[in-house]
């Protein structure tokens, strides 16, 4: 598969913004430099309307930015590249390592061997480590966890290996789907959790969870609240990643939350998790 791989300037103060807008377009890597935003997207993907479309949202920022050069890369060349700088690392509670990478669990931490997806400098992006940072204070042992849009299916391992009993977990891309089985299986909790392909139409009928998680972005979040929300059993959690600092007021003050209670808040950079309690 060809790449094209993108170099934008554009200052840090706007980098997470813009990401949070090219994932939304498909871009699958991201790398962080001072003034310079590196970003990957399949060849088929790209044409005049994405560029306009990153030269509409560049002019919204301040300052000057642009995209300084466009080039075709081979997948191949890129990803082992890439795969090098990964490193095993330590996210709370948990030693996230890629199934490549050396490295043990030290004592205390929970192992979780995940192959970060092709996207983001360090391997784990600030979404997923905000949310691994919360879990420990929010499944626990013996609950039911959903877990919504798992792409590489870690925060459904995550959550086994705090004690959940069960995850339904799902996502609507096929390769997250496939990539979420195999590492289920790596971590040895295929017998825990249930992988389903497609969108909030794959949730069991009338099922309620005690932890719904969901690190999407924002206006998917919006699109399934309502379905997520009613998943949620009364007493139950609900976790909320994918958002920027920015979007935090609206979603707490959104009519479908009003019977939840905001538990705790965290932040990455410009990135936030929303921790609710559903009240009745
Ligand atoms: N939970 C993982 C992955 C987050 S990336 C983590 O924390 O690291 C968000 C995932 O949501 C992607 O894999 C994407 O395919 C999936 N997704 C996007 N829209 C969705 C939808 N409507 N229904 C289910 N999954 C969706």
């Amino acid at each position: 598969m060809k790449y094209i791989k993108l170099v934008i300037s554009v200052s840090e103060d706007y980098q997470d913004a813009l990401i949070a807008e090219l994932l939304e377009m498909e871009f699958d890597a991201f790398e962080q430099q001072d003034g310079k935003l590196i970003t990957y997207i399949t060849k088929e993907r790209f044409n005049d309307v994405s560029r306009e479309q990153i030269g509409r949202l560049l002019a919204a920022y301040p300052g000057d930015g642009y995209i300084q050069s466009e080039e075709v890369v081979a997948d191949q060349n890129w990803n082992e590249q890439w795969e090098q700088t990964i490193k095993a690392q330590q996210i709370g509670q948990f030693y996230v390592k890629p199934t490549w990478a050396p490295g043990t669990a030290p004592e205390g931490t929970h192992l979780l061997e995940i192959d970060p997806k092709m996207a983001f400098g360090t391997g784990y992006h600030e979404t997923t480590r905000l949310m691994l940072k919360l879990l420990p204070d929010i499944v626990t042992p013996a609950t039911s966890v959903m877990d919504a849009g798992t792409g590489t299916g870690v925060l459904a391992i995550a959550a086994v290996k705090l004690g959940a009993d069960h995850v339904f977990a799902f996502d609507i891309d096929d390769w997250s789907f496939r990539n979420a089985q195999e590492n289920v299986i790596i971590n040895e909790v295929d017998n825990r959790v249930e992988i389903a392909q497609g969108s909030t139409e794959v949730i069991p009928g009338n099922k309620e969870f005690d932890v719904v998680l969901a690190n999407i972005n924002r206006n998917t979040i919006l699109e399934l609240l309502s379905k997520l929300v009613s998943h949620t059993a009364p007493g139950g959690m609900f976790v909320l990643s994918g958002l920027l600092i920015s979007d935090k007021e609206d979603i707490i003050q959104h009519q479908e939350l009003k019977d939840f209670t905001l538990i705790q808040s965290i932040r990455e950079n410009e990135w936030v998790a929303l921790h609710f309690k559903k009240t009745n």
